[in-house]
């Protein structure tokens, strides 16, 4: 007989290997199935690498190891932790804006139990879960009203439908975009019931061709933030005032899609000037729609703001009942909106306003520290600046200096591999075969998990 066939013969069988696991206390954590499954996927793995002759010997303890990993993995949080090290902020492929501790700490305290999402404290009656906040969005953003949907493409359209079905909404060639995660402005008109009327050029728009196209049929006069791409040189679009005066002579609404949702004007910060909600809706805008998780750094969802007679006719739309906001981001939305109240405080509170608006002092000595960890480990690295971006749909320009560890003596590719399959995955940058670290969307807390990472690859 071959030392193979031998091996194969060995092999135990499931009773048997089930038998020797009832010897190790950790497996009563795991239900019956879920085991009887991984004992399977076990021994299964074992015969097919013995019939590649991938191993010569084995142990049955190299096999309960083994069941135990698959264990594990299988019964981890697919949704889980990552590190991101990429330097894009806002990144919609990683969640976009990150929730402050603080936050959590509401959360928890707020839905550990039954909350009064729909009950009026005032009356012991029935009540609305957009009240509780719908006060402070209006004072902070300077609206009459606002109301919530659980993202901005559900605010655009509920918008659409209610006061652009089948009558013509008209919107400039230039504006007629597709955002993050396939929001096309043209798709979701169809999907409304709104007819779309484009006008100008895409690089050009004049206030005449809003005029010489309204007819009949026009209900909305629509603007829409190309918050991902940005186009220079001989170009010329009609001011927000222009279109909600032009709106208002007319008997028609404006509506503008900011879609990033900015409060804070970052030019104070260094940065290029974007459009405030606050801005939007002083020069005449009757309704804006917002991202809660882009610039704003809160939890996904739409807001609408604008005037209280729209929002009243908007929070009367079946659509809104089919796009409803769940406690959790409601709760999450206050304690982002409260944080507003003080810009200095939200400047220091909201993760992604923190990470936009610090000194690259701050950044330079987070990337100091990392190299030094890293360093430490003997591993050959180097600061190099980078050019860190929002992301998310904003600013598409806009680039934030930045610094990021480079790793010079271990292969980028290996590493991304590594670091993908890990328990906390770390998702890096590679840049001319070099695998970078950017430290601008890295937290502090999270040394420690890359130090750990870079030990046991190491290893
Ligand atoms: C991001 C964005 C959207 C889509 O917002 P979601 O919250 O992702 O649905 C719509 N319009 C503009 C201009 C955007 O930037």
């Amino acid at each position: 007989m071959s030392n193979k066939q031998i091996l194969l013969r060995s092999l135990p069988k499931v009773d048997k290997l089930l038998e020797e696991l009832n010897h190790y206390p950790e497996i009563a954590s795991y239900p019956y199935f879920e085991v009887y499954k991984a004992t399977n996927e076990g021994i299964n793995h074992f015969r097919q690498n013995i019939l590649k002759n991938e191993i010569s010997s084995y142990e049955i303890s190299d096999i309960i190891n083994y069941i135990f990993r698959v264990l594990k993995k299988n019964s981890s949080f697919k949704l889980k932790r990552v590190i991101n090290a990429t330097g894009t902020i806002l990144h919609t492929n990683l969640g976009r804006a990150v929730f402050p501790e603080e936050l959590l700490l509401h959360l928890k305290k707020t839905l550990s139990g039954y909350s009064n999402l729909e009950f009026d404290l005032e009356t012991g009656k029935r009540g609305s879960r957009y009240s509780h906040i719908e006060n402070l969005i209006a004072e902070i953003t300077g609206a009459e009203a606002a109301v919530l949907t659980n993202n901005n493409a559900a605010a655009v359209l509920l918008c659409l439908n209610e006061f652009g079905k089948d009558k013509e909404v008209i919107i400039s060639r230039g504006e007629l975009v597709e955002v993050g995660g396939s929001f096309r402005i043209p798709d979701i008109m169809e999907l409304s019931g709104a007819k779309l009327k484009e006008i100008g050029t895409t690089n050009r728009t004049h206030l005449k061709d809003y005029i010489n196209s309204i007819s009949e049929e026009t209900s909305i006069l629509l603007k829409v933030h190309t918050s991902n791409y940005h186009i220079s040189g001989f170009t010329s679009s009609v001011s927000n005032s222009d279109i909600s005066a032009l709106a208002k002579e007319k008997n028609l609404l404006s509506i503008e899609d900011l879609g990033s949702g900015v409060l804070v004007d970052f030019s104070k910060y260094g940065l290029k000037k974007e459009p405030t909600i606050q801005e939007s809706l002083k020069s005449g805008i009757d309704l804006v729609t917002f991202s809660g998780d882009k610039l704003l750094g809160g939890p996904q969802c739409g807001v609408i703001v604008g005037r209280k007679e729209l929002i009243d006719r908007i929070k009367r739309n079946q659509f809104l009942r089919a796009f409803r906001v769940c406690k959790m981001t409601l709760a999450a939305l206050e304690y982002t909106f409260k944080q507003y109240s003080d810009e200095s405080i939200a400047i220091q509170k909201i993760p992604t306003l923190n990470r936009i608006t610090e000194s690259l002092d701050i950044v330079l000595k987070r990337a100091e520290k990392l190299h030094s960890i890293l360093s430490n480990l003997k591993i050959e690295c180097e600061i190099i600046p980078t050019e860190a971006i929002i992301g998310g749909g904003s600013m598409p320009d806009a680039t934030i200096n930045s610094y990021g560890v480079q790793i010079n003596n271990l292969s980028a590719t290996s590493l991304e591999e590594y670091f993908l399959a890990s328990d906390i995955p770390l998702i890096g940058r590679i840049q001319n075969n070099m695998f970078i670290l950017d430290v601008k969307t890295i937290f502090e807390e999270e040394f420690e998990i890359i130090e750990n990472l870079f030990k046991n690859f190491l290893q």
